[in-house]
């Protein structure tokens, strides 16, 4: 059998670690009209490329196809917005910005880190191709251009004299199936001496902590900062800093300049050294954790058997896309979990794509009280279980499945 090519080094033949075969999109929440129709399911597999070290999952969906959860952006949470305000901060002064420089985002969302520049006086231009949600940044006062960023917007930029002293792109590496266009947009639009910040999930975290439920379609790259660095180098970009970041399971942040215009900081070659020795630049620690997401996916199916063969009642708590893919990958469906709480109100009467269990606000948890509660948004265990002190205290039980089951 072969396998695709690396969408980053053309390597063909790339080997497939994980498979969960089709599956549906993992943001796609059913509507109870949609429930009578077939839902498009499309293979879901991560490979590894030897060459250039990039993860990747093997068959792209066209980003038209892709659900958008818009939604989001009203919500940006206050962590989020403090986040970007110390980055900010700190890159404003490092680089001595002021009211002659330009910073742009990429995906700029509402404006939420943006505006940290607006509130110095730096001339800033969002770029995210959310008509309204650029609308809505730029009446707050934050220019931003509703399209998407590739190397036709970078270069009208350019021909318009708008070239940038840094540019910020959070959470979009990871997205772009057209990594190529979106970097040489980069290469284009900063100036000799600029700075593009990027923060990007960062690929040892999701094997380290079997972070397997962050692996979907809307995902299309998981990086390491070896397969970075290979990355920028094809588009005369080289990286110049990187720290770790806590946020989203565990990020990098990554600075870049054009090759040769600084010196990188010890930090780089350190995390690349680290990288070798403890194994991401080889398959066998991509096998491994494949192998341990196989184990995982057995014991839980198995558990939750048991507790169905003792006749409790079984829900689950988060109605995101990380719940979608695990219980889409193990198969756990309606039969076995009567609904799934979210405190989303716009979640609440719909179904999780493919396996179909309704959601249901978070109250419901308290009222129906079932025996234990699945849950899916472990990377908010804290906040969730005090949420729901009320269901634990009359006898309620979490089950937290990553990174192992644990009861809680
Ligand atoms: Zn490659």
């Amino acid at each position: 059998m072969t396998g695709p090519a690396c969408r980053n080094c053309g390597t063909p033949n790339l080997e497939t670690v994980l498979d969960f075969g089709d599956m549906p999109l993992a943001n796609a929440l059913l509507t109870s009209d949609q429930l009578d129709a077939p839902e498009p399911r499309y293979p879901l597999a991560l490979a590894f490329c030897s060459t250039c070290y990039l993860a990747q999952i093997t068959h792209v969906v066209a980003p038209e196809l892709l659900f958008r959860d818009y939604a989001y952006f009203s919500s940006v949470s206050d962590a989020m917005v403090e986040h970007a305000r110390l980055l900010v901060d700190r890159v404003a002064r490092s680089r001595e910005l002021g009211p002659d420089s330009l910073v742009v985002e990429i995906a700029s969302n509402d404006g939420y880190l943006l505006q940290h520049y607006v509130n110095r006086g730096i001339p800033v231009l969002g770029i995210d191709p959310a008509r309204n949600i650029a609308e809505a940044a730029t009446a707050r006062g934050i220019p931003t251009l509703a399209e998407f960023f590739g190397v036709e917007v970078a270069e009208s930029l350019r021909a318009a004299g708008r070239t940038a002293d840094v540019v910020h792109a959070n959470n979009v590496l990871a997205h772009a199936p057209d990594i190529h266009g979106f970097l040489a947009g980069i290469a284009t639009i900063l100036k000799p001496a600029g700075i593009a910040v990027f923060e990007t999930p960062y690929v040892r975290d999701l094997v380290d902590r079997l972070e397997f439920d962050t692996i979907y379609h809307e995902h299309v790259f998981y990086y390491s900062l070896s397969s970075i660095v290979e990355l920028m180098s094809r588009h005369g970009l080289a990286v110049v800093d990187v720290e770790r970041l806590a946020i989203h399971g565990g990020s990098l942040r990554v600075t870049v300049a054009h090759d040769g215009a600084a010196t990188p900081a010890p930090a780089v070659a350190a995390l690349l050294a680290e990288e070798e020795r403890i194994g991401l630049r080889s398959v066998e620690s991509f096998r491994g954790f494949a192998d341990r997401v196989h184990a995982l996916g057995d014991e839980l199916t198995a558990t939750l058997a048991g507790l169905k063969a003792e006749g409790k009642s079984i829900a689950a708590y988060g109605a995101a896309a990380k719940g979608a893919v695990l219980l889409n990958a193990f198969g756990i469906d309606a039969g076995t979990i009567d609904f799934v709480a979210d405190r989303s109100p716009h979640k609440a009467g719909r179904f999780m794509p493919g396996v179909r269990i309704p959601v249901v606000s978070a109250d419901r948890l308290a009222e129906a009280r079932p025996d234990v509660c699945l849950l899916l948004t472990w990377n908010f265990a804290d906040e969730i279980l005090e949420q729901q002190a009320a269901y634990r205290a009359a006898g309620g039980r979490f089950l937290i499945p990553v990174p192992e089951l644990r009861w809680a």
